[in-house]
Parts: structure tokens; sequence; C-alpha cells
């Protein structure tokens, strides 16, 4: 199961408070896949004996940049952030149950939140100070595989929030997935 990162938003209010899930849809461009994000996203977590095609890749991966390197920085530079990651397959992550804790954080990491590279992420970040503007609330962040808290709104809340993303510039797609993950107390 592909797992999707969203952040939980919990607003007080006199009327009993709103609690409501943005989910990040991610469109699988591969653009966050380069070479030099997977050399900062951590190790692979896997065992040599298990996985000996990937670590021969990884080894050969290594030499090569090794030569580089000694061939000078900005070669080194250059060929890190203009290469996919080896591991990316028809813009999949061929190695995803065992990727590394950065791949797998994504977007939330310091990488992830900082990036201006992943449209879907630079849409979500606008949903999200769209739907907490001008209201303090306690945003904490999960993934499809972490226990959901329970999602409290009225119809009119529910839609608000949507008046709301959509002129953040929501898409369908986006916003069908919005609905799927805050339909289990949609009245
Ligand atoms: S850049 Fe964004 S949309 Fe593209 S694969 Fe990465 S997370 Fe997904
Ligand atoms: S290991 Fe997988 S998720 Fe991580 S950069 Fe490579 S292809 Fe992308």
């Amino acid at each position: 199961m592909v797992e999707t990162f969203y952040v939980h938003l919990e607003f007080a209010s006199k009327s009993g408070g709103l609690a409501v899930n943005l989910p990040f849809l991610c469109t699988k461009c591969g653009v966050c896949c380069t070479l030099e994000d997977f050399l900062m996203a951590g190790e692979v977590n896997a065992k040599p004996e298990e996985n000996p095609q990937i670590h021969a890749k990884l080894k050969a991966l290594y030499d090569e940049l090794g030569k580089l390197l000694e061939e000078g920085e900005a070669k080194y530079d250059h060929y890190t952030m203009h290469t996919p990651c080896p591991f990316l397959k028809d813009k999949v992550c061929s190695i995803y149950p065992i990727r590394p804790e950065g791949c797998r954080q994504f977007p939330n990491t310091p990488f992830g939140m900082q990036t201006q590279d992943c449209q879907p992420l630079n849409r979500f970040k606008k949903q999200l100070s769209a739907l907490k503007k001008g209201r303090a609330c306690k945003e904490t962040y999960h993934f499809t595989d972490a226990s959901q808290e329970p999602e409290r709104f009225t119809e009119k809340q529910y839609q608000k929030c949507i008046a709301k993303l959509r002129q953040a510039g929501i898409t369908e797609d986006e916003l069908a997935l919005f609905h799927r993950f805050n339909k289990k107390n949609k009245p």
C-alpha cells in the first residue's frame, strides 16, 4: 500500500470546534527522486545477504560517485543534481518497502517542506495556509498507516473548508482525496 501523508488540524471554537484532515496527493512525477535527494535521504534499509542486487547497485553507484568527486566537485554536483535516483523505475520507487527514511517521510522533512520543485506540494502548502488563515489550531502530521484521529465538523464548516481550498487552487483529484480523508464523520 502506498502511504498518504496528511495533516490533521484541530480548531477550537465555542460551538465545539472543528477537526479536519488535509491529505497530500503525490502525482508520482518523480521530480523529488533525484540522485541528490536520494543521497540525503538516509540508508537503504536492507541487508546485503537478503538484497545482493540492491547492494551491488549501491556499490556501483558509490564507486562512480567516488570517481566523479576525484574529477572535481562541480562535476559531482552537476551529476547528482541532474541524475534520477537509480531506484526510480517508470516514475515509481522500485525499493518502496525498504526506501530510506527521508524518502519514507517525504514531504514531512526539512528538505520536503523547503523544496519548491514539487507542484502538488506547493498547492498543498497554499491549501494548508488557506485553512489555517487567522485561526489558531493544533497541527499534527500523519501517514495513512498511523491511527487516524476522528474528524469533527458540521456540514456548514465542511463547505467553508471546501470553499477555502477551492480558492487556494485545489484540483478535483485533490478534492476527491480530501473527501475520502474526511468522510468518516461527514454529516
Ligand atoms: S515531486 Fe511531489 S508529486 Fe512528484 S513524485 Fe515527488 S512528492 Fe510526488
Ligand atoms: S529510493 Fe525510491 S523514493 Fe527514494 S529517491 Fe529513490 S526512487 Fe525515490
